[in-house]
């Protein structure tokens, strides 16, 4: 099946081109001036479809670096499903997602990754791919890192300093995973929050009857999300591993991973739309039990403090690389619910998937970052 995409505007991560597509099967045959006969045919007339895309971007299917579809969390478990999900994600032109296989302390990997396979396999509407999270690293998970890389093409291990008891590496088993990476050349990707502080401070936060979700934010302030990102820079200078850290919302964070990078350091950023968007204020602390819908961690951040604009520019900047949207829904009746009267109960998360790329459309239209970049991030 060949299909020519004709009359439109090709936009990539190096420019925005008149130009027509030509598509065999599932893949880019050609990218061709517009009318062009260079293959010896005219393919308007050659070609099985045409699609005439005047007046239209024809951009890549997106990629979202960064989903969790159905979860188990808090006791329950993400509402979308791999079917669900990867639909919503197509409507938004989302064409690929790298959701998360989980291992747990005490559990084995491969037993988590097949798992995930079986949630996956046959249901999903686009692409996908899995980085692995690794909430135990002990010997056993260590050793099933190679073959992780060298077998399951999986290069990417996700570790916690959040959530203690459930997911947190200690100092020691990070260090210990990102030595494994360095060696055998995958990357550590990062929750950067300093779990431990956190449920110090959410414990008094709840003896003192502040129980409403604002503050789930209050008590996973700016300088544990920055504490976490220096202190994994520098694990990760130690171990000489490449190091992603995700879902980042704190402005002091980032200028942590800026100045690594400005070193040469191998170190990325992700963001993801609800850090770009949505506040502290106006979301997080709506009235009531409102602001639950928008518990997620990293938590919103104060507009006051203009964290919000300040992504924006690091976007720009380059100082952030990647925009995902950290998928992961739960419905307001009987799950976010299960928090009402103790935050710490709201289960962590909130839906992207099919609104990204519109979403950071809207950055373009606004003027905050170009067109490229939109295709870039
Ligand atoms: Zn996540």
């Amino acid at each position: 099946m060949t299909t020519l995409i004709t009359n439109g505007t090709v936009v990539s991560a190096s420019g925005a081109v008149d130009m027509d597509v030509l598509v065999d099967g599932e893949q880019i045959a050609a990218l061709l001036q517009p009318g062009a006969t260079g293959l010896g045919t005219d393919l308007a007339s050659s070609a099985e479809r045409v699609i005439d895309a005047r007046g239209k971007y024809v951009v890549p299917g997106g990629v979202d670096a960064h989903t969790h579809m159905e979860l188990p969390f808090g006791g329950t478990a993400a509402s979308d499903t791999f079917e669900t999900g990867t639909r919503a994600a197509a409507w938004g032109g989302t064409t690929t997602i790298i959701d998360f296989a989980v291992q747990r302390a005490g559990e084995r990997v491969f037993d988590g990754l097949e798992a995930w396979h079986r949630k996956a396999d046959g249901n999903c509407a686009i692409d996908y791919a899995f980085h692995m999270i690794i909430g135990g690293v002990d010997d056993d998970s260590l050793t099933a890192m190679d073959r992780l890389v060298s077998q399951e093409g999986i290069s990417s291990v996700k570790l916690f300093m959040a959530y203690p008891g459930v997911f947190l590496s200690e100092d020691g088993q990070i260090l210990r995973a990102m030595q494994k990476a360095a060696e055998n050349g995958s990357m550590i990707m990062m929750h950067a929050e300093n779990g431990t502080a956190i449920d110090v401070l959410i414990a008094q936060s709840l003896a003192r009857g502040n129980v409403d979700p604002l503050y789930h934010g209050l008590t996973r302030p700016v300088a544990l999300e920055e504490e976490a990102t220096h202190r994994a820079i520098k694990l990760a200078e130690v171990a000489g591993c490449p190091l992603y850290i995700v879902h980042m919302s704190a402005r002091e964070a980032v200028e942590r991973v800026m100045e690594a990078r400005d070193r040469g350091g191998n170190v990325f950023g992700e963001t993801c739309p609800q850090y770009l968007y949505l506040s502290l204020e106006d979301h997080l602390g709506a009235p009531g039990f409102e602001g639950a819908k928008y518990v997620c961690s990293t938590p919103l951040r104060s507009k006051h403090e203009h964290h919000q604009a300040d992504l924006w520019r690091f976007l720009r900047t380059n100082d952030l690389q990647v925009v995902s949207t950290d998928h992961c829904p739960f419905c307001f009746k009987e799950q976010k619910e299960l928090g009402v009267g103790d935050f710490s109960k709201i289960p962590n998360g909130i839906g992207g998937v099919e609104h990204r790329m519109d979403l950071l459309y809207q950055g373009v239209v606004d003027g905050e970052i170009s067109l490229e970049r939109w295709v870039e991030v």
